[in-house]
């Protein structure tokens, strides 16, 4: 017998948001994941960042350009192996095309709705559940140590200013009377800008909190559970394999990440995403009022310093290495390199031996959009692509998706995410 319950393949950020979301919208949810535990992919160490500030694709030329030139550097913020070009080809001719100035525009202005949206829920959701999360809404600040970055940065954002970016230009002076922790460096600031519509927060917090909630709303989430196909009939879904059972179900929602890809590729469906993979490292710390307070971004290395209550983190670098999970040493050093040197006195107190190191692979479409949607199968579902946002949009792109499957009317507009693009 087809049972009415929707399977959510990807117990991650996106997994659980869009249980939540189909859950708040009458839908009866079960969550598999085939870790031990939810979110122990690419949501457990990530940035922290909620950056509607940051809806750019990567895919400008200035990012195509250390891309190509990265090819073989080790030590490149952006970084292509060798071993991984092949697996690319297709993608990256994609990847390259839509970042003509008409597409990258036209995919950042996307982006931003979503993520604005999404922030608004997320931050509505923390009030009303009353959760913690490490969570700040102090905002993020972008550094800039070379005049010519600074420029073209504000031009860019003049051209989005209209959409609803808010930011403040700030001098060294501006920025280490907000951050006094940054006051060494400032003599290499040209200058900053102050995102104070951003926030930040540990989202592996937050979904073990969306992973509380959703079983208390009634959703089910089974673990150590792979999915090891779909199945179809006639161009509807009818259930999917698993590694312990075969479930029927009239309704699948796939939101397995990097992962994605190959699940929906035996239904004749090809998804235009491949993993990028990124690092971070996590400190404790001694709970001292000298911590930073204030979320940095280095945009030229893609590092991010995040403070937590009692943490803090640098995570960043992007890497086409395919499914490569080893943790390289040499980027691991890369990203203490820019803590020490955003900031000396305060790094120089850490113990980096006992540092958690991670990395992860963020699910990057070749146009910066996430994929949104149905699919030609009946009552299949796709959330996922969100990239380096996968924070940032999660809680909206879950609110779109189960309006979609719920025949509601979504509150911004789905196409430019629609999964049949
Ligand atoms: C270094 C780094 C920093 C980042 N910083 C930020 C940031 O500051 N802000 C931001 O917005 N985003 C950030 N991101 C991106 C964000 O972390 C990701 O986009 C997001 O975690 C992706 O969530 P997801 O649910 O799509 O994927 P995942 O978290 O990877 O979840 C997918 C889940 O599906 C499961 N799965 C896969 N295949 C199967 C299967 N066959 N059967 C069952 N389960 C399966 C996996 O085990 C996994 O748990 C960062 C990413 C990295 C790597």
């Amino acid at each position: 017998m087809i049972k009415k319950q929707t399977i959510i393949i990807g117990g991650g950020l996106q997994g659980l948001a869009t249980a939540n979301a189909l859950l708040d919208r009458g839908e009866d949810v079960l969550v598999l994941e085939r870790r031990n535990g939810t979110a122990l992919e690419t949501s457990f160490a990530n940035a922290g960042m909620i950056t509607p500030s940051q809806s750019s694709p990567w895919n400008s030329p200035k990012d195509i350009f250390k891309m190509i030139s990265s090819i073989g550097k080790e030590d490149s913020a952006m970084l292509v192996r060798m071993k991984a070009v092949p697996g690319l080809l297709g993608w990256a001719v994609r990847f390259i095309l839509n970042s003509s100035s008409k597409r990258f525009t036209a995919a950042t202005i996307d982006n931003f709705n979503l993520c604005s949206y999404s922030r608004d829920l997320t931050a509505s959701f923390r009030e009303t559940e009353e959760i913690n999360y490490d969570e700040s809404t102090l905002g993020t600040a972008k550094i800039f140590r070379n005049q010519k970055s600074f420029e073209e940065s504000l031009i860019s954002l003049d051209k989005f200013k209209e959409l609803g970016i808010n930011y403040q230009a700030l001098d060294s002076n501006s920025l280490t009377s907000l951050e006094p922790q940054l006051k060494q460096l400032s003599s290499q600031i040209i200058g900053a800008l102050l995102f104070e519509e951003d926030e930040t927060g540990d989202a592996y917090l937050f979904c073990k909190e969306l992973e509380r909630i959703v079983r208390n709303k009634g959703g089910r989430i089974h673990t150590s559970t792979e999915i090891i196909g779909l199945q179809s009939h006639k161009m509807k879904i009818t259930g999917v394999k698993t590694s312990r059972v075969d479930i029927q179900t009239n309704k699948v929602v796939i939101a397995a990440g990097s992962w994605s890809r190959h699940l929906v590729e035996s239904l004749g469906l090809n998804l235009h995403i491949r993993p990028v993979k990124g690092y971070s490292i996590t400190l404790d710390l001694d709970g001292s009022n000298a911590s930073p307070k204030l979320a940095i971004v280095d945009e030229d290395l893609h590092t991010a310093i995040t403070p937590f209550k009692n943490r803090i983190r640098v995570a960043g670098t992007a890497e086409f290495a395919g499914f490569d999970e080893e943790i390289r040493d040499s980027r691991i050093l890369n990203l203490i390199g820019t803590l020490k040197n955003v900031y000396p006195d305060f790094s120089s107190n850490l113990n980096y031996d006992e540092g958690h190191i991670w990395s992860g692979f963020r699910p990057m479409s070749s146009d910066g959009k996430p994929y949104i949607g149905k699919t030609k199968i009946e009552g299949l579902f796709i959330n996922t692509g969100q990239g380096h946002l996968g924070w940032t949009m999660a809680m909206g792109s879950a609110s779109l998706l189960a309006d979609i499957m719920t025949n509601q009317k979504t509150a911004i507009d789905s196409m430019p995410f629609n999964v049949l693009r």
